[in-house]
């Protein structure tokens, strides 16, 4: 029978964890995590995620610090803020929230976050740290919703070592750290993307596929091999008919009803991925509080 991956669950857990933790860290040293929370302008999907992931951190005892600023905040006033915060002693991680309008350079500002507080793990510092590890060691700054995948990947219980696994997507967000964390786990890592040749039969072969395309059910039923493991990380939204009126649906990068009926375990969309990205925005913050206070 196929394993539906509760991705809610696992992240409820791993936020659980997280809470404990902080409490025994703020006996042990006075102290709770910091979060920084910058949002540039008021994109409504940017609105939503902030306000969950700041609804999230108070939750587990981190103090969370908001920095709303207006649309028309320059570059320059942007890295102000950011330096502010790199030498603000209480905060210990610092997020901002992408898209950033367009006149303003969104490497340079997450260049700009001091690799020590860089609660999204996307600074070049963490992102080389992460690629010459040997392990996924506990004090690393690792990008979030990779991470989130292979908890969920480990929380199975299945040997990763020599497994197949075929990693559709290589952004630097999730695709190529994804491959990353496989690789240190022994998988045999593929990289597909949009040049790929062949992908079905690319696919066909993995033990192991994690999907993050953003192209609605692209992964149909006969690319999956009988008994892969299937995490869909994308997020996409479509318009489905229902009793004659057009709704708005999301699903994931994987066609959900074929690939359940094939493969021995998978995520949901919504409530597979998605959830665990925030836990590990949390979980960041307090090993960048572990490695300021503790470590
Ligand atoms: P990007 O657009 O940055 O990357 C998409 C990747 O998919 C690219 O590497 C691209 O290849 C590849 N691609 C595009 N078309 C094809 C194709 N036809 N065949 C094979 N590969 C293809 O997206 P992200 O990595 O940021 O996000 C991917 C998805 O995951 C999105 O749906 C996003 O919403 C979702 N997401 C979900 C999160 C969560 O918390 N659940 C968090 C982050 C993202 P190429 O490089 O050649 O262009």
């Amino acid at each position: 029978m196929t394993t539906l991956i509760n991705g809610k669950e696992i992240a409820q857990n791993l936020r659980n964890e997280l809470k404990q933790k902080i409490n025994s860290l703020k006996t042990k040293t006075g102290k709770v995590p910091g979060l920084a929370v910058v949002q540039v302008g008021d994109v409504a999907a940017s609105s939503v995620y902030v306000k969950a992931k700041t609804k999230s951190a108070i939750e587990v005892g981190i103090e969370v610090f908001d920095h709303h600023l207006p649309e028309e905040t320059t570059e320059a006033e942007l890295l102000q803020i950011v330096d502010s915060l790199n030498n603000q002693d209480n905060v210990n991680g610092i997020l901002v929230q992408l898209p950033l309008p367009k006149h303003i350079n969104e490497q340079i500002v997450l260049d700009s976050i001091h690799p020590d507080k860089d609660a999204d793990g996307f600074h070049p510092l963490n992102v080389g740290k992460l690629s010459i590890a040997s392990h996924n060691d506990d004090n690393l700054l690792i990008p979030c919703t990779p991470y989130g995948c292979l908890i969920m990947l480990k929380g199975l219980g299945v040997d990763l070592s020599g497994k197949n696994a075929v990693v559709i997507g290589r952004s630097n967000i999730v695709g190529k750290p994804m491959a990353q964390l496989l690789l240190k786990e022994s998988c045999t890592v593929t990289i597909a993307h949009s040049r790929t040749k062949d992908i079905e039969n690319v696919c066909k072969k993995a033990d192991i596929i994690v999907a993050a395309v953003g192209r609605p059910e692209m992964v149909k039923g006969n690319w999956i091999k009988k008994d892969a493991i299937i995490i869909d990380v994308g997020i996409n939204r479509i318009e489905v008919e229902t009793n004659g009126e057009l709704k708005n649906k999301l699903v994931g990068d994987v066609d959900f009803n074929d690939a359940s009926e094939i493969a021995s375990a998978i995520t949901p969309v919504p409530g597979g991925v998605g959830p665990m990205t925030i836990a590990c925005l949390l979980r960041n913050t307090t090993i960048a509080f572990e490695n300021k206070e503790v470590r």
